[in-house]
């Protein structure tokens, strides 16, 4: 389409796509052994029940620290890992990781048996031994199956109904909790509950974000709860930044809840500090 468009053009077009791509291989060469170098780590961001606040688990989001850029953000860095395939290594190191965690929580704080909730990507949903991978580090680390979750967007369930859902049963079977993430934003959500078995989702935080403002979005929230309820499904809500959002989300029914207002993702010390 450059091309058509003139010479000029197409050299300057063919120029800024170099640069874009040059970028990502850097990139990509940079996170390869990023783990084993000491750089990535995970983050804990709390989950709470809304109905008496009390910490119920929490989510694992990957951080890379890179030496010269310092924080890059998981977004960017993320993309990279699934378009490269990268993410097939990163992906069982944090599970790994993650499930480590959430024994010793369990064994130095007993008696609230947290969970900690993994994200997975659609490649990493794809690359088949899910399941088999989970089991192991399940039995590996001694981490009870209802202390792991595993969060999964819409777009890598799309297009792969049923392999995905024999999968999703399979890891449902063995105990392990499965959420759909990022719930709402795409517009086929309400069908895929009735092919894709999960056990909750969590609401978008481009919702939660506009829930006292925009009665549509309260609207469309409330909505979400009283069908996902209908249907035996745990509704979370991410992105709870003000007292007033946890306040309509607990009198609407919603059942968990993550945000800034409740806490920020922080470093598994910190975490540490906070069970304590
Ligand atoms: P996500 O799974 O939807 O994670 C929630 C994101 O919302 C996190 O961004 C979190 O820091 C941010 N967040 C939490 N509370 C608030 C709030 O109150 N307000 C706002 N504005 N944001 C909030 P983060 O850590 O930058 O991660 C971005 C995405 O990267 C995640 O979205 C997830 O899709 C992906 N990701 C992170 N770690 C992993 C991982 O280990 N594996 C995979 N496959 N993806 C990951
Ligand atoms: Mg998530
Ligand atoms: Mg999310
Ligand atoms: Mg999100």
């Amino acid at each position: 389409q450059a091309k058509v468009a003139g010479k000029n053009c197409h050299r300057f077009y063919s120029r800024a796509m170099d640069q874009a791509v040059e970028r990502r291989v850097r990139m990509e060469q940079d996170l390869r052994g990023a783990w084993e170098r000491g750089e990535l780590s995970l983050a804990y961001q709390p989950i709470y029940r809304l109905e008496d606040r009390r910490l119920v688990g929490a989510e694992a989001l990957l951080r890379w620290h890179h030496p010269e850029y310092g924080a890059v953000a998981p977004s960017v860095f993320i993309d990279v890992a699934e378009q490269s395939g990268l993410i097939e290594t990163i992906g069982p190191q944090v599970l790994r990781a993650a499930c480590m965690d959430a024994v010793e929580w369990r064994s130095d704080f007993p008696g609230n048996d947290l969970f900690v909730s993994v994200n997975v990507s659609p490649r990493q949903l794809r690359s088949g031994d899910l399941a088999i991978q989970v089991e192991q580090v399940l039995a590996q680390t001694g981490l009870p199956a209802d202390g792991l979750h595993i969060e999964l967007t819409e777009t890598a369930v799309i297009g792969d109904e049923q392999r995905v859902s024999g999968l999703l049963a399979r890891l449902r079977d063995a105990g392990i909790k499965v959420w759909l993430d990022d719930f709402g934003t795409g517009f086929s959500g309400l069908s895929h509950l009735r092919r894709v078995p999960v056990d909750g989702v969590k609401i978008d935080r481009s919702f939660i974000a506009d829930v006292l403002r925009d009665p549509d979005d309260l609207a469309l929230t409330t909505a979400i709860i009283a069908m996902a309820h209908s249907l035996g499904i745990t509704v979370v809500a991410e992105g709870v930044e003000k007292e007033g959002q946890y306040d309509v989300l607990r009198e609407r029914g919603c059942d968990l809840a993550q945000g800034y207002w409740l806490g920020y993702p922080m470093n598994g010390h910190d975490f540490r500090g906070l069970l304590a």
